[in-house]
């Protein structure tokens, strides 16, 4: 059985002493990670004072990007290895954002993903179709490529460590959504992309979360779905209200 994960995607939100203060108020209210894992991904900056505030609570944090090298003349760069050091347990890897705006590729994804697991940290790999790849029919052949080259090279254990979000790019932040069974059907893709690409076994120990345009008002349905194991959420994520009531619909 695959344990639901509810993750929290920031992006470039909230100061320290708002972070600091969604972790007290959240903590001790999430139910235990046998049944669901909640997630909070943070800028850098206050990784280490939330890493902090959840030691000993069942909230796991994760950074939002990393650089794939240890150490080096990488300015502006976050390495694994410090992400280790911290307590970091997650880090989402090629978010769209990134592929839009920062040059992230399906190869320097799949370099961070080689650094991840090589450090001990967890990959939550986000692939998704443009809106004119949606329209033209090419949904499958682009999340097919971005998990076969995304994990290339990995050993089939490895590979069953990752977390794969599925976002199509045209439903983020924008309140449009496919149908939970559309959504279904292409996490179901990814699963087969796995089970091609590695084992049958490893895909069906891949946990796969749908993310775009999340809330509590549609997280249930989602979660009924045979093939979506979680959810990445951005804006319903920033409150903690609505984070907790999130983390319950994944239960
Ligand atoms: P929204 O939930 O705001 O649509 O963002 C989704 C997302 O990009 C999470 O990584």
């Amino acid at each position: 059985m695959r344990t639901p994960i509810i993750a929290g995607n920031w992006k470039m939100n909230k100061t320290k002493e708002e972070a600091v203060s969604f972790l007290q108020e959240v903590k001790g209210k999430v139910p235990s990670g046998e049944k669901v894992e909640a997630v909070v991904c943070s800028p850098d900056l206050f990784l280490d004072a939330l890493v902090q505030e959840a030691e000993g609570t069942e909230v796991k944090i994760s950074a939002q990007n990393m650089h794939f090298e240890e150490k080096g003349a990488f300015t502006g760069e976050t390495s694994p290895k410090a992400l280790k050091d911290l307590g970091v347990e997650y880090v989402i890897i090629g978010h769209s954002e990134r592929r839009d705006m920062f040059g992230e590729t399906d190869a320097s994804v799949n370099q961070k993903v080689h650094a991840a697991i090589d450090h001990g940290l967890t990959p939550i790999v986000c692939v998704g179709e443009t809106l004119e790849e949606r329209e033209s029919n090419k949904t499958s052949d682009v999340v097919t490529r971005q998990v076969k080259e995304g994990l290339k090279d990995l050993t089939k254990e490895q590979a069953a460590l990752v977390v794969v979000a599925y976002e199509p790019v045209w439903a983020i932040g924008t309140g449009k959504t496919p149908t939970a069974e559309e959504a279904n059907e292409t996490c179901g893709v990814i699963r087969e992309a796995l089970a091609t690409a590695f084992s049958r076994e490893t895909a069906e120990a891949v946990r796969i979360q749908y993310g775009g345009s999340v809330k509590p008002a549609n997280i249930k349905e989602m979660m009924s779905q045979s093939d979506i194991d979680g959810a990445l959420v951005g804006g319903a994520s920033l409150e903690a209200e609505s984070f907790l009531q999130l983390v319950e619909g994944g239960n």
